[in-house]
């Protein structure tokens, strides 16, 4: 099909599609702030030290049609095999009803980390079902709600083993030989920053010798044996190790789950439950526990709690084992996960239930035995006569001629090495492809009825999935209805604002999601032979140098799955440099007191020391304390982290005199990039002091945020740093980040396309544009919450601290209850207590216009009168619509009304909302008692069944 590539219409640009304020609305917030020109406000704001004197080089802004043809190409140019790779990477179909109405959803990719419960219930239960699934296939008792993929949730459970073995004093951990490689290659890479040994051992028969905290097995083997794991496990308790399976999900729908063997800990990926190969990711990575290690799970877990009415809600819990409060302390430096994708693969086992799955791994593990028949009957030598999914074969000599005969035949098998070829079926294996393959090693068809190979002692015969939603939406009208249901539930940037401060929350356009689910870009194994994925590496190169030119460093790496792990493989990056230069003393990590809790989590994960810098009154670092900093730990700093503009929302005007003085110290300097849509087009980290940064795609550069992931981070360096960047995990070299070369690859469509639809003008329009907004949200808010930091000319940067400290000490009014009435008025909270506790950060970005902004504004401002009538003593805290906030349909429509506000009052505080309502499902939730009282798996139905009315008479009898 010709496709028009002419431009849409001369009047509407991308730019001015993505930017919301048009001139009108341009002039007057420029009016309101006093200046004649964006220009003028922005020669105001960003301080001439670290402008950039030259606009950007990149191509010219191209057309929604333009940019989508030159995708179109790319993807063309990718070339689809049937894979059979394997190594943990498995086509899978993902059910039309979950692409259009999920991955492909605004409600539902567009949605934020679900750190406001009770706009959250939908994705929140959708985790909760992603947890119940992984607690079930591998019978243990607790799952988190997603990693980053399979070899990092493997590293976090290493590091999850020596942090709990108190009876064996070593450093050392054991790996499975039949370890997914790339795995293996993660796994040492991180193990080596913090001293951790690895002894990679072949375990089919025993252990090795000698102490270890851990083990960790792999089953089925990445040579796709299955092995009975019992004997070892129990031999590894009787020394003291415990011990963790990484586990193919679908294996465990038929062979006996790691719980029942005996594990600790399960780890694995959850990407053949219905989530495209994407190149490599985004993939929901899993990690299950046994009774008595939950609160060191790494990663956020979803818990079952109750709102104020005693009825079961949905929370984030245990946050407190987290990096943004435990920072250094924390059990992880995870961030965002993946929450996307653990909700299409938790729906996926929604819509097939449990017989529906066995089904499938049946399937899959009947064409792998016709397969093993197939070429023994021809005279070929099967490797393992146990298997799941995956036959490998022995080829002596033959096997690059193999997989080359199959590559003509459109098939990618497993090189192994010279003498072994690998075969994994999935659940799109046919017939006629087994037929082709048998083809390729010269055997005969496969006879009908296929065998069934594995034991009945390795096979499972506990039953799983038995919750009623594994057994409620098979058909495709009941799928579609639950999935609007859920998302029904929560507010997302389909339907408001989203102002969180740091997190940028700006427009995901249609035409930037678009090609990431064409088979071109979704269809490639991460591991195929590099000839087969062009159109991949173009615009990933294209990615690289555009993002190198926006931040002026001179290297971009694109692996990192998140910002948390940009920043290891920063860190990573530092620390190799520095042992490059015979300077390994070096373990010293500066961290400003207002940083991210990730900063102080990733440094303590590169094995540094972290070492806090004050905030002086004004918000930015305190020089003299850095000074002092500098002094105390002579020849001993590593590197500095920095948030720029900070995350006060502030350019710091003296950030190049900061980075001068850790330089001269011997330091790195590290720009935590996270705030960048403060600074494209104006000014370039690696231009004005920094030695290395991360980005967030998912922040700046428009992919979405999903609930709570997929994000990319990359890691940009200058030259120095470039040979220490993460390497390729099935290649010698550098220590990589994540299981594939490229990340996330899948999603950086995304990025590529909206760096070509704005172009160089458009992407510095936006940020002057983002700039504007908050300063028009801060000027017009200040009279009734005061800005905390500004910079020397009374402006913000991107976003603005409004300091709640002074309404809560004079009225009790905190910063919750502003959050929780804002849903009330139908928008998602501002970012909470974060930097600053007690506080709102808001970031408008760009994207919203001036009707939207102002609607902020009157909604706040209304907040603000409420405050006073609390104030005044007119209400009592208790019984004021702040506290009681959020109201639920449920509550304002009751029999009985004892609040001294109208029920009208409480639902519509402003009347556009008469139009527009959003009725969140619960109110104020109890995090406290979720806490007290763990449960992270769904709820019988029977929990939601409690009488509402008569509680709610209880409460104000
Ligand atoms: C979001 C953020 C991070 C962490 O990024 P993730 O992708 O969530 O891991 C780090 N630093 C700052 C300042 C951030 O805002």
């Amino acid at each position: 099909m010709p496709e028009c590539t002419a431009i849409v219409n001369d009047v509407n640009t991308f730019r001015d599609r993505h930017i919301g304020p048009d001139d009108v609305g341009e002039r007057h917030m420029l009016g309101v702030l006093g200046f004649a020109s964006t220009d003028e406000l922005i020669d105001s704001a960003v301080p001439q030290q670290i402008r950039c004197p030259e606009g950007l080089r990149l191509p010219a802004a191209r057309s929604e049609p333009e940019v989508l043809a030159a995708l179109r190409e790319l993807a063309e140019a990718n070339q689809q095999r049937v894979q059979m790779i394997g190594l943990g990477y498995f086509d899978t179909v993902t059910p039309a009803v979950l692409r259009r109405n999920m991955l492909e959803s605004p409600a539902w990719y567009t949605a934020y980390t679900p750190y406001q419960p009770e706009i959250s219930q939908g994705r929140l239960e959708a985790l909760l079902t992603f947890q119940t699934l992984i607690e079930d296939l591998t019978a243990l008792p607790v799952a988190g709600a997603s990693l980053l993929d399979e070899a990092t949730a493997v590293t976090e459970a290493v590091l999850l083993m020596r942090r709990a073995n108190k009876s064996v004093s070593s450093d050392r951990v054991i790996l499975d030989a039949d370890c997914l490689p790339q795995t293996l290659a993660v796994v040492r890479g991180r193990a080596e920053a913090l001293g951790v040994e690895v002894v990679v051992a072949d375990l089919s028969d025993a252990l090795p010798d000698g102490d270890a905290f851990g083990v960790v097995f792999q089953s089925p083997g990445a040579s796709g044996a299955v092995r009975d794991l019992a004997p070892l496990i129990a031999a590894a308790r009787e020394r003291g190790m415990l011990t963790t399976v990484a586990a193919d999900l679908l294996s465990l729908t038929l062979l006996t789950a790691p719980g029942e063997q005996g594990a600790d800990i399960a780890v694995g990926s959850a990407q053949r439950f219905g989530v495209p190969l994407f190149f490599g990711g985004p993939h929901a990575g899993y990690m299950a526990v046994r009774s008595g290690l939950e609160r060191m799970l790494p990663g956020r877990l979803v818990g079952v709690s109750v709102d104020v009415d005693g009825k079961p809600a949905y929370r984030l819990a245990l946050q407190t084992r987290e990096q943004h409060i435990r920072r250094d302390k924390a059990t992880s430096n995870i961030c965002t996960a993946q929450a996307l994708l653990a909700n299409v693969a938790a729906m996926y086992a929604v819509y097939h239930g449990p017989e529906g799955l066995r089904a499938i791994a049946t399937r899959v593990h009947r064409h792998a035995a016709a397969l093993a028949e197939g070429l023994r009957a021809a005279g070929r030598e099967i490797v393992h006569d146990r298997f799941f999914d995956t036959v490998m074969v022995r080829v002596p000599g033959r096997a690059p001629l193999i997989v080359a005969a199959a590559d003509s035949a459109g098939i990618n098998l497993r090189l192994v090495d010279t003498d072994h070829v690998g075969i994994s079926c999935d659940e799109c294996t046919t017939d006629e492809v087994i037929g082709r393959v048998l083809d390729v090693f010269g055997a005969a068809p496969a006879a009908a009825g296929h065998p069934f190979a594995l034991p009945a002692a390795l096979l499972r015969t506990s039953e799983y999935l038995r919750h009623p939603v594994f057994h409620s939406h098979r058909s495709e009208t009941a799928m579609l209805r639950f999935l609007r249901e859920l998302s029904d539930r929560d507010l997302a940037l389909d339907r408001t604002m989203i102002p969180l401060g740091s997190c940028t929350m700006k427009l995901n356009a249609a035409a930037e999601m678009e090609p990431i689910s064409w088979p071109g870009f979704a269809g490639i194994h991460p591991y195929a032979p590099a000839g087969q994925t062009a159109g991949y590496r173009e615009l990933i190169g294209d990615l690289e140098s555009w993002l190198a030119e926006i931040t002026g460093y001179d290297r971009v790496s694109l692996q990192p799955n998140a910002g948390s792990q940009g920043e290891l493989a920063g860190l990573l990056a530092i620390n190799a440099y520095h042992r490059s230069r015979g300077e390994d003393h070096r373990d010293i990590c500066l961290i400003p007191q207002s940083a991210h809790g990730t900063n102080a989590a990733s440094a303590v994960l590169a094995g540094m020391r972290v070492v806090v810098v004050k905030t002086a009154a004004n918000g930015n670092i305190d020089h003299d304390d850095l000074a002092a900093k500098l002094a105390d730990h002579d020849g001993q700093v590593a590197a500095i982290m920095l948030t720029y503009p900070s995350t006060h929302g502030v350019y710091e005007t003296d950030v190049r005199a900061v980075c001068d003085l850790v330089h001269r110290a011997g330091g790195q300097v590290y720009v935590d990039g996270a705030n960048l849509n403060a600074l494209v087009g104006l000014a370039k980290p690696g231009e004005f002091g920094g030695d290395v940064s991360h980005l967030n795609l998912h922040k700046t550069f428009c992919i979405p945020h999903g609930g709570g992931g997929p994000g990319v981070g990359p890691v940009a360096v200058r030259a120095h740093l470039a040979p220490f960047l993460p390497g390729d995990p099935l290649q010698d070299g550098a220590a990589p980040v994540s299981a594939a070369n490229y990340g996330s690859a899948g999603i950086l469509p995304i990025t590529w396309a909206y760096l070509a639809l704005m172009g160089p003008d458009g992407l510095t329009a936006a940020t002057k544009a983002a700039v504007l907004g908050a300063n028009y949200l801060a000027r017009s808010l200040a009279g009734h919450y005061p800005v905390l930091y500004t910079g020397d000319t009374g402006l913000v940067a991107h976003e603005c601290i409004l300091d709640l400290r002074d309404i809560t000490k004079r009225t009790g009014v905190t910063a919750e209850d502003v959050a929780k009435r804002l849903i009330d008025y139908g928008f998602h909270a501002p970012t909470l207590s974060f930097p600053v506790s007690g506080t709102l950060m808001v970031e408008p970005t760009e994207s919203e216009d001036l009707a939207e902004l102002d609607r902020f504004i009157e909604a706040m401002i209304g907040i603000h009168d409420e405050i006073s009538r609390v104030g005044s003593g007119e209400w009592a805290l208790d019984h004021s619509p702040l506290r009681q906030a959020p109201h639920t349909a449920e509550q304002v429509t009751d029999a009985e009304w004892a609040l001294p506000y109208s029920r009208q009052y409480a639902a519509y505080p402003v009347a556009s909302l008469r139009l527009n309502k959003y009725w969140p499902p619960v109110r104020r939730i109890d995090g406290v008692h979720g806490d007290r009282n763990l449960a992270c798996s769904c709820p019988a139905p029977e929990a939601f069944q409690t009488d509402t009315a008569e509680i709610l008479q209880e409460a104000f009898a």
